[in-house]
């Protein structure tokens, strides 16, 4: 089996920075996802394809465990650098080896698998909406344009332990299987998805083209696409020489983003240290202030005693309710913000978030 790939990523039209990830490195391929602002997203996307893709190189366990291992090192640096509290990423790998695709899989990212003229999802999103479709209290239809569609159930590096869903493909000649952030199909219906995947042989093209659908669809979000294409040349595929046939593969290195943020934490700590308040006065974050949800200015830290925060707008919302959900359990110890309107609509989103988690289970939804 030869696998020919295609891969593209994206801004988007909308977003300051790209929080996407990708990785093509046969026979491994991902999608990563990131949140928790900007530089968090940036960091734990780049951060968890790094970890699977030295494990897979090393050999050491399966595409699942080095999953699971990703997850550990995201919420170990959330953990130990205050400014990329709270990040986590979505996660959709594919290591193909001896015809099949064995997929792990976290999050709302998707594989899609496209054979003999039809197309279908490989993965399930890990997010409310999805709960509520099979719970069959809302149409996929209305999931698409819900507005708590980006509700994640389960995200890699949020929790020390993460439950990892992994799903074998045996692959056939003239298979396209499909990795992609949710940039692609939130713009994008798969009517149309399928129409480009169908009309496009070249998978770098058909990458390319999906991405500029998304965009012109409005690309409100980062899109990437990793195509695969398996084409049944008589061989059997024994490892990454064969699975790596084709065109050069491309794949943008994940650790200098991590180490720019990584510096950029060192200036911030640095300009405190010297009463540099102008610059630590630009930084937003949502945090907790007399039990309440509130939003600060300034950074989330306390070098030498010395406050570089304080509290621009104390809500209404309780701290208690909002640490309740998942997405936000690093309240306490701030989420960061780039802007002082996005710190805002980030306690509008909890106020969603807060209601929306209540409906389902009011439903009877596990
Ligand atoms: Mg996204």
């Amino acid at each position: 089996m030869k696998i020919e790939t295609g891969v593209a990523t994206d801004i988007g039209k909308v977003r300051e920075g790209n929080e996407d990830s990708y990785l093509v490195e046969p026979p491994l391929f991902a999608v990563a996802d990131g949140m928790g602002g900007h530089r968090g997203g940036e960091v734990a996307s780049h951060l968890a394809l790094d970890t699977v893709e030295a494990l897979a190189e090393q050999g050491r366990g399966t595409l699942g465990d080095q999953v699971r291992e990703a997850n550990r090192a995201v919420y170990e640096e959330s953990q130990r650098d205050r400014a990329v509290t709270g990040m986590g990423t979505t996660l959709t790998a594919a290591r193909v080896v001896d015809g099949a695709a064995r997929v792990a899989h976290v999050g709302d990212s998707r594989a899609y698998l496209m054979r003999a003229g039809s197309l279908r999802q490989v993965t399930d999103d890990h997010t409310l909406v999805n709960r509520m479709v099979k719970a069959g209290e809302i149409t996929p239809e209305e999931a698409q344009v819900h507005p708590h569609r980006n509700v994640l159930t389960r995200a890699l590096g949020t929790e020390p332990d993460v439950q990892v869903d992994e799903i074998e493909v045996a692959l056939m000649d003239g298979d396209r299987l499909m990795l992609c952030s949710d940039g692609l199909f939130g713009m994008v219906n798969e009517d149309q998805i399928q129409a480009i995947l169908e009309a496009e042989p070249d998978p770098q093209k058909t990458a390319d083209r999906l991405v500029r659908a998304a965009n012109r669809a409005g690309g409100v979000d980062n899109i990437t696409v990793v195509v695969l294409d398996a084409h049944d040349d008589g061989t059997a595929d024994d490892g990454p020489e064969a699975a790596g046939a084709g065109p050069q593969p491309t794949r943008r290195r994940g650790l200098l983003p991590w180490l720019l943020g990584a510096a950029l934490a060192v200036v911030l700590l640095a300009a405190a240290l010297v009463g540099a308040r102008a610059y630590v006065d630009g930084q937003w974050y949502v945090g907790i202030a007399n039990e309440h949800v509130a939003i600060f200015q300034g950074v989330p830290a306390e070098p030498l005693g010395y406050h570089l925060s304080h509290v621009v707008e104390e809500t209404d919302l309780g701290a208690s309710d909002v640490l309740t959900l998942e997405l936000y359990r690093t309240l306490d110890q701030g989420i960061n913000a780039d802007t002082r309107e996005q710190a805002q609509a980030l306690v509008e989103q909890m106020r969603k978030d807060l209601k929306a988690s209540d409906q389902p289970q009011q439903a009877g939804v596990p």
